[in-house]
């Protein structure tokens, strides 16, 4: 019998684990609350411009990543080939030691990667649609067996589904599992697990300018915590994204500064901001860009990461976590995998099932 698969989110690892399962016998559907795909690999156009507001690009340095944006097609593909420096809290920019290793964009920017990765799956993916209980309940076809049922915010229902799986933040996920029925043990174990995990708040401000300055660096990356501004890079540097003689800057917040100032007005954080890039840079014209746009993350990137013989010990029961905090590192690629090998243990279960002649 083909295994009904939901998943909850189609950031990275929602997208992976639908890839993994693109030729198992399943049948995926994935609930996205947002209107687009990809999570926090997330694009954003404006004013001819087009700009990676979330990850800045996907960078592993191994083969089995590169191979499988390569897999997905060449076209588009991007390979940011400016270094990343760093700087510190006396914000003097500097070479440090880039890896070289490719960074990956798409002309039309990253979140093609959770597009193209479902595109070449059969998954059926309702977007706009925020899931907020969850039910384990017994399948209704007079057997002992027991599916999972999901209402979202509109009060739609969802499923009923043999194998569930949840990849938002901790945070969420540790809210949707406070907000599941389920008469089992491990429910508050995996809820105390994942309720553990913290984040980092990060504020994102893009600042565009009418004029384009060269820098040998494409990013700058605060390496000691000292300073108010975490991450600066040039969209400019990303082939499609910003026109000629203009540049767009991506302001990256430090924690505790994103934090402070989460819900400020754009027009006085950006502008805080923009006098901050400003300082960083030396050059006071960019302390008045042409137009801002932002993005506040409340839950940018895990701390750490929840304990994995918990996250793993409901799987009997078709429960399964994905995301960048099952591995604890906030990375795209590594939510990435970490959604693609839960994929292919839903496959092989699936696999199983149909051996069984279910
Ligand atoms: C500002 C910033 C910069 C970063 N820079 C980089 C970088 O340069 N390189 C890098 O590798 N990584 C970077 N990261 C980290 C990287 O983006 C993440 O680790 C990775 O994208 C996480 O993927 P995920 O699938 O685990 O989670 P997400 O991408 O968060 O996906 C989870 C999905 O679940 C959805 N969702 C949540 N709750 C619900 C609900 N109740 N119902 C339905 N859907 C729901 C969300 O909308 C989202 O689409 C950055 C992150 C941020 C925020």
């Amino acid at each position: 019998m083909t295994t009904r698969v939901g998943i909850v989110g189609a950031g990275a690892s929602g997208a992976g684990a639908a890839y993994a399962l693109r030729e198992a016998d399943a049948e995926v559907t994935i609930l996205e609350k947002s209107r687009g795909v990809g999570g926090r690999a997330a694009t954003r156009r404006k004013n001819d411009c087009r700009y990676d507001h979330g990850a800045n690009y996907v960078k592993d340095g191994g083969e089995r990543t590169d191979s499988l944006l390569r897999e997905l097609g060449d076209d588009g593909l991007v390979d940011v080939e400016e270094p990343v420096w760093i700087f510190g809290g006396d914000g003097e920019i500097r070479e440090g030691d880039d890896d070289e290793a490719h960074k990956w964009t798409w002309t039309e920017g990253i979140t093609q990667l959770g597009k193209r990765l479902l595109d070449r799956t059969d998954a059926e993916v309702r977007k706009g649609t925020r899931v907020e209980r969850i039910a384990r309940e017994g399948s209704g076809d007079g057997t002992d067996a027991e599916t999972w049922t999901l209402a979202d915010t509109d009060g739609e229902t969802h499923g009923p589904f043999d194998v569930l799986l949840l990849t938002p933040p901790a945070p969420q996920t540790a809210a949707l599992l406070e907000a599941t029925e389920w008469d089992d043990d491990r429910l508050e174990t995996l809820t105390d697990a994942v309720s553990d995990v913290d984040y980092r708040t990060i504020r994102t401000f893009v600042l565009d300018y009418d004029f384009r300055e060269s820098y040998p660096w494409y990013g700058a990356v605060n390496v000691d915590d000292g300073h108010e501004v975490g991450w600066l890079s040039r969209e400019e540097c990303k082939e499609g994204h910003v026109p000629d003689g203009e540049s767009l800057l991506v302001a990256q917040m430090a924690p505790d500064w994103s934090a402070d100032r989460y819900d400020d007005p754009i027009e006085e954080a950006g502008a805080d901001a923009a006098e901050l890039v400003a300082d960083l840079l030396g050059d006071g014209r960019y302390a008045d860009p042409e137009w801002m746009d932002d993005q506040g993350w409340r839950y940018a990137l895990p701390e750490g990461g929840a304990d994995e013989e918990t996250v793993r010990s409901a799987e009997d029961a078709g429960l399964f976590f994905a995301g960048d905090w099952t591995v604890g590192e906030g990375r795209v690629h590594r939510a990435l995998w970490s959604g693609h090998d839960v994929g292919e243990r839903i496959g092989d279960g699936a696999g199983d099932a149909a051996e069984d002649g279910n």
